[in-house]
C-alpha cells in the first residue's frame, strides 16, 4: 500500500528561498579579497542569486552545464552555489591548492563551461592560459573597479548581475539531478569526482542540522574555516541558512591571529575546520590567555584530532566535537557529541570518548568488513575496513567506471579505505587510512594512536608517524616532529607511549623537521613525508 502524500522534489534553491523569508536576520559576513569586510542578509543574497542566474543564462549556461569556482569562502562564492544549482547547472568547486596538472585534469574531466575565480587566483589562471580548454568563459569575482589588467578576456562578476531581475523562475527539476561536483584530492592517481544531487545535498544539510544544534541554530554565527572548495565547507553553506544561522566567511586569511580577531569582532559562536588550522588558533589563545568570548563549539574533522588539542579547548570552556567524514559522503559521517548520560562521566572518560571519531549521524550506516568481506562485530575490539551506506553517499564516481568498480562491496556499500573499530555504544575509532597503517611483523601499528600520544608532549608542536621499510619487520614507525623550543627526547616520548601501547609498537626513531607537508585540503600529507624519508636508515 502506498502512502498518499505529495511528492515535491528536494531542491537546493529552496533552502535560500526559505532562509530569505524565514530568517531575515541571517546574514553572510565576508572578508573580501578586495580587503574590506562585507555584510549581506540572506534576503538580499537571494535577490542577487536570481540576478546571477540571469547573468549566467545570458552566457549560455543551461541545465547540466558545469560552472567551476576557484574561490575562498565569501558571499559571491555562496551566490554561485545557489544560482548555479538553482538554475539546474552543476557547481564545480576547484581546490586551488591542487597542482596545475591536477587542476587542468579536473577542469577538462568535468567539462567546465565557465570558471569563476577570486582576484587572488588571477595569476594562477593566467599561468594556465595556454592549456585551458577552448571556449572556457572566465569570470573574475569582483566589481569593475577592481578588475585586473589582463589580456585573458576576463568578464566581471558584478557586471553579470547588473540590471538583471531580482527574481528567477527556478526550474522544478528532478531531485536526483546533479547540483554540485567536488573532486577528491587524489593522493593516488587522478582526482575522482563526487557528483552530489539536489536530494543528497538537502538531506545532508538536514542530517547535520539535527546532529549539531549547538553550531546550527537560529541566531548562531558560524565561521567555516573549512574551505567551500573542500566538500562544500562540509555542508555549512546549506545547513546554516536552513536553520537561520549566519555565516562568517574568512576569505583567504586563515592564520590564528586573523581567525581570533574575526571570531571576536563578529561574535562567532561555532567554527569548523581541520586540525592543522586549530594549531594556529591554539597558539593565539595561549598568547592572549583567553578564547574568543562568544565561541561555544569547535568542530574538528578531516583528519584525527589529537586528544591534547581537544582537551586544550575543552579545558577553556569550549565544546569540541570531533567529526569524521569523506568527500564521497557529502561529507559528515560521524560526530563526537556525547549523549546526555555521558556528559556526567569523569573528565578522563569524556576526553577519551571525545578523542574517538564519534557516533554515526542520522542517515549514515556503518559496518566493518574483514578481508573476505564478512561483517565484524561492533564490540570495540574487532578491527576491519569501514564501509558506509546512506542517502548522501556516492553511488559511483563521476565518469570514472574504473574507480567506481573498485569502490563498493558485494552488498553495494561504499568502502572508505579507513581501518576502524566500533564499540558497543556506537563510537567509531579510526585506526588509520589503510595506506598509512604501519605493517610490522604481520601486525598493524596505528600511526594515529602514536601521534595522538606524542602530541601531548609540551615540546611537540606537531607530529606525524610514518612507515619506514625494514628488512626484518617489513615496516617500522618513524616519528617526525615539529619541535617546540629544543624539542622532546625520544625516551620521553617512549615513556609516554608505553602507558598506552605495546612495546613493539613504539617508534624506532625520531626526526625533527621545520614543518610538515600538507595536502591540498590542509591535512598532513603522509605520502609526501614518506617520500622525504625514502631510504631512511633506522638505527
Ligand atoms: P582528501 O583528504 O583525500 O581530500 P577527504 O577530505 O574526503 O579526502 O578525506 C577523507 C579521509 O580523511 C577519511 O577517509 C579519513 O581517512 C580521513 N579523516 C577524516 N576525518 C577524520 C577523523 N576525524 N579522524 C581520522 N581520519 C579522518
Amino acid at each position: 500500500m502506498q502512502g498518499m502524500m505529495m511528492q515535491m522534489p528536494l531542491r537546493v534553491i529552496e533552502i535560500l528561498d526559505y532562509a530569505a523569508a524565514a530568517h531575515p536576520g541571517g546574514e553572510i559576513v565576508s572578508v573580501r579579497t578586495e580587503g574590506d569586510l562585507h555584510r549581506q542578509s540572506y534576503r538580499d543574497t537571494y535577490a542577487r542569486v536570481a540576478q546571477l542566474a540571469h547573468g549566467l543564462k545570458d552566457l549560455g549556461v543551461g541545465e547540466g552545464d558545469r560552472v567551476a569556482t576557484l574561490a575562498w569562502n565569501g558571499y559571491r562564492h555562496f551566490e554561485l552555489y545557489y544560482a548555479v544549482s538553482g538554475m539546474g547547472a552543476v557547481c564545480h568547486t576547484i581546490n586551488p591548492r591542487l597542482s596545475a596538472e591536477q587542476m587542468l585534469y579536473i577542469i577538462k574531466h568535468a567539462g567546465d563551461r565557465v570558471l569563476c575565480l577570486d582576484l587572488t587566483f588571477v595569476p594562477l589562471v593566467e599561468a594556465l592560459a595556454d592549456h585551458l580548454p577552448e571556449g572556457l568563459v572566465l569570470v573574475v569575482m569582483t566589481d569593475r573597479s577592481h578588475m585586473p589588467d589582463s589580456d585573458m578576456g576576463f568578464l566581471c562578476y558584478e557586471d553579470l548581475l547588473d540590471e538583471q531581475a531580482t527574481t528567477f523562475d527556478w526550474p522544478l527539476m528532478d531531485e536526483n539531478a546533479a547540483a554540485a561536483l567536488c573532486y577528491t584530492s587524489g593522493t593516488t592517481g587522478n582526482p575522482k569526482g563526487a557528483l552530489y544531487s539536489h536530494r543528497s545535498t538537502v538531506l545532508h544539510a538536514m542530517f547535520i542540522a539535527i546532529t549539531l544544534p549547538k553550531s546550527l541554530r537560529e541566531g548562531g554565527r558560524i565561521l567555516p574555516v573549512v574551505p567551500m572548495f573542500h566538500v562544500n565547507s562540509w555542508g555549512l553553506p546549506y545547513a546554516a541558512p536552513m536553520v537561520g544561522a549566519s555565516l562568517i566567511m574568512p576569505g583567504p586569511k586563515l592564520d590564528g591571529p586573523s581567525l581570533f580577531e574575526l571570531m571576536e569582532s563578529e561574535g562567532v559562536t561555532a567554527s569548523w575546520g581541520v586540525p592543522t588550522v586549530w594549531l594556529g588558533l591554539r597558539a593565539e589563545v595561549e598568547k592572549r590567555g583567553t578564547v574568543p568570548s562568544k565561541l561555544d563549539q569547535l568542530v574538528i574533522g578531516g583528519s584525527a584530532a589529537p586528544r591534547a588539542m581537544i582537551e586544550f579547548f575543552e579545558d577553556r570552556g569550549l565544546d569540541v566535537c570531533h567529526a569524521w567524514g569523506m568527500t564521497e559522503m557529502s561529507p559528515v559521517g560521524t560526530h563526537g557529541q556525547l549523549s546526555e548520560p555521558m556528559k556526567d562521566l569523569p573528565h578522563d572518560t569524556r576526553m577519551r570518548l571525545k578523542s574517538k571519531q564519534g557516533r554515526r549521524v542520522f542517515g549514515v550506516e556503518l559496518k566493518l568488513n574483514d578481508e573476505d568481506g564478512n561483517r565484524l562485530p561492533h564490540d570495540g575490539k574487532a578491527v576491519g575496513e569501514l564501509y558506509v551506506r546512506g542517502n548522501a553517499i556516492i553511488s559511483g564516481y563521476f565518469d570514472n567506471a574504473e574507480a567506481t568498480s573498485q569502490a563498493f562491496d558485494r552488498e553495494g556499500w561504499f568502502g572508505t579505505g579507513d581501518v576502524a573499530s566500533i564499540d558497543g555504544a556506537g563510537f567509531l575509532h579510526i585506526q588509520d587510512r589503510s595506506k598509512d597503517l604501519i605493517k610490522s611483523g604481520g601486525e598493524w601499528i596505528s600511526s594515529i594512536d602514536l601521534e595522538n600520544i606524542a602530541m601531548a608532549h609540551p615540546k611537540v608542536a606537531n607530529c606525524a608517524v610514518i612507515a619506514i621499510k625494514h628488512p626484518k619487520w617489513e615496516e617500522r614507525p618513524l616519528l617526525v616532529v615539529v619541535p617546540k623550543d629544543d624539542g622532546p627526547r625520544l625516551e620521553e616520548i617512549h615513556a609516554m607511549m608505553q602507558e598506552h601501547v605495546a612495546k613493539w609498537q613504539l617508534p624506532d626513531a625520531m626526526e625533527f623537521v621545520e614543518d610538515l607537508p600538507l595536502t591540498a585540503t590542509g591535512k598532513v600529507s603522509k605520502m609526501t613525508l614518506r617520500k622525504c624519508f625514502e631510504g631512511y636508515e633506522l638505527p
